[in-house]
């Protein structure tokens, strides 16, 4: 079949490479659609150490169910579907309490670093355990369901708001992830939405998104903006999602008093942060790992257009056009909006 391989650090072929075989819980799938992620773009030239050649890598993605393994229940080849991208394994302790995303034997897809390597989906087929596997209902299009782990991560955040109705939010990073945030804190019923990002681009789609106000760190000053917005009071609930030092800072700044900071963003691997404020301020920090159990919302709210997914697509191409891609992801650093390759 053919595949993207990574096969060197900043290397990438459109190749011939044996096709996946399954065991007896398996499914094969026939890839449709697979997203890059940002994590793929940083994992391409080594930064992360968890793209680590050669792997395929790709794990937001969708297909067509192929050929199912002896031991399968409930599916059958021709059904329409996507997947977790974390291969969890259903027995362990983390598990067992329903916090799959916490896995102690979970296996990205997509991801080869010390300990694992699991190849992903920018290939023609890809084999997968079938208890991670969803059904896209048909008003979905494969497109579309490749969005879905990304929506399912800002899902998984928005839930640890306990109170949102009415509530004022900011979200600290519009990446794809950030702009997804923003979309689904407007449709859990959030009050006053704040967007806040480094340049001055893509103001029109954040808006679009359902932000009230778009705050640009390059021309104003962030905690200022937040505190006129907010009558001096500050934030309900920050959502971080862009992951470094300055932005956690800007968080912890603009939160409210007993106010919530959740965690989404994770590129630096250690920051600085003022112990004092925090205690003193009594935030409640919490990290937002990957999703757990949030996909069929996911599917129904993409089916019943309470969210628009499709404002984030900006390309669509053939993987073989997967090595360009990469390329131009990885040495131009603009907003880029999401893009699908179709294998
Ligand atoms: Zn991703
Ligand atoms: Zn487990």
């Amino acid at each position: 079949m053919k595949a993207l391989l990574l096969t060197d650090y900043k290397k990438m072929v459109y190749t011939d490479v044996p096709e996946p075989e399954i065991g007896p819980d398996d499914v094969l799938i026939r890839v449709k659609a697979c997203g890059i992620c940002g994590s793929d773009v940083h994992g391409y030239d080594g930064s992360t150490g968890r793209r680590r050649p050669p792997v395929i890598m790709g794990h937001e993605a969708s297909g067509i169910i192929e050929q199912i393994g002896s031991a399968v229940e409930g599916w059958k080849p021709g059904d329409r579907v996507t997947f977790d991208s974390t291969i969890y394994c259903n027995e362990c302790e983390s598990c067992r309490r329903g916090y799959v995303n916490l896995c102690s034997n979970r296996k990205v897809i997509g991801v080869s670093c010390e300990d694992y390597r699991q190849d992903g989906a920018f290939a023609e087929y890809i084999a997968l355990p079938a208890h991670i596997l969803y059904r896209i209902p048909d008003n979905v299009s494969y497109d579309q369901a490749a969005m879905i782990e990304p929506l399912s991560v800002a899902f998984h955040a928005a839930n640890m708001a306990p109170h949102p109705i009415g509530a004022s939010a900011a979200v600290v990073g519009t990446g794809k992830i950030g702009m997804l945030l923003i979309q689904t804190l407007r449709m859990y019923g959030f009050g006053t939405i704040i967007a806040i990002k480094r340049s001055e681009t893509q103001k029109d789609i954040i808006k679009q998104s359902g932000a009230d106000h778009c705050i640009c760190t390059a021309v104003d000053n962030a905690a200022e903006v937040v505190s006129e917005i907010t009558s001096g009071h500050g934030v309900d609930y920050v959502f971080e999602a862009a992951g470094n030092e300055n932005s956690i800072n800007l968080c912890i700044e603009i939160c409210k008093r007993n106010g919530h900071i959740i965690l989404v963003g994770n590129s630096s691997p250690k920051v600085t942060v003022p112990l004092q404020a925090i205690v003193t301020k009594q935030l409640h920090i919490s990290g937002s790992c990957a999703s757990s159990g949030e996909y069929p919302a996911c599917l129904d709210a993409i089916s019943k257009n309470l969210l628009n997914v499709d404002l984030l697509i900006g390309n669509r191409a053939p993987l073989s056009e997967g090595p360009k891609w990469f390329d131009k992801l990885y040495s131009d650093h603009k907003d880029n909006l999401k893009v699908i390759l179709n294998p």
